[in-house]
């Protein structure tokens, strides 16, 4: 029997904030979290996400990631979804704008656009969730689990707070009007979908790694 203190999962992501969402989480399992910089791994090939829902892009993540590898591991496909645009941007929501080149970039010029789609939308019309799904895969690229998480906010008219990434500065997360960029990692986690996707991983790990034959 694997032990959960001496698994190691990867987090195959190359976006720092979600490796650090996640490792809070899974550290308190004793699960080591490594990610793909950790492994020195960091210039794989990125698998297209092609998928047109998330937890289909989270498949191909995982899967195409752990072979690459040979490791366990865990992907997550996230984004927004705005109910007065029909969802938008749902899984295009990484390059929205089709702007940008740095991480940095692109997450500024998404959210000028959606304020520029949102304007004149009066704010109880706003209404939005972030989506996370999340799958983990063996080293052969064979799922094992897949979780999902929401959390439920609405778009703000201006950006707000430094905490976070991607459309957090927008998303406003309670009635005093705070943005998920103005809260702590620790606030953020404990409502956020990727907490919640996580949390879920998390509660189903035991008995998927007990069940796996140990290594060493
Ligand atoms: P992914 O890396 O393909 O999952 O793309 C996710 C994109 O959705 C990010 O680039 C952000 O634009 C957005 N997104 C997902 N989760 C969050 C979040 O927790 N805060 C802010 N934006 C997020």
């Amino acid at each position: 029997m694997k032990h959960l203190s001496t698994a190691e999962i990867v987090v195959a992501t190359g976006n720092p904030h979600k490796v650090e969402e996640i490792r809070q989480i899974l550290a308190e399992l004793g699960v080591r979290v490594l990610s793909l910089a950790d492994l020195k791994s960091n210039d794989l090939p990125e698998p297209e996400e092609d998928g047109s829902t998330f937890e289909e892009n989270a498949r191909i993540k995982a899967t195409q990631y752990a072979r690459a590898v040979h490791r366990m591991v865990i992907a997550d496909d996230s984004g927004l979804s705005v109910d007065a645009l029909g969802g938008a941007p749902g899984v295009f929501s990484a390059r929205w704008s089709g702007l940008g080149v740095t991480r940095q970039e692109r997450d500024h010029a998404n959210n000028a656009k959606l304020l520029a789609e949102l304007d004149g939308i009066p704010t109880v019309s706003r209404t939005a969730r972030f989506v996370c799904a999340m799958c983990l895969a063996a080293e052969d690229g064979a799922i094992l689990a897949q979780t999902r998480g929401e959390f439920l906010g609405s778009i703000g008219t201006s950006a707000r707070g430094r905490n976070g990434f991607g459309y957090d500065p927008l998303f406003i997360v309670d009635a005093s009007g705070r943005t998920s960029a103005e809260l702590s990692s620790e606030q953020k986690n404990r409502r956020s979908h990727r907490g919640m996707a996580t949390r879920e991983m998390a509660r189903l790990l035991p008995s998927i790694l007990g069940q796996r034959p140990s290594l060493s």
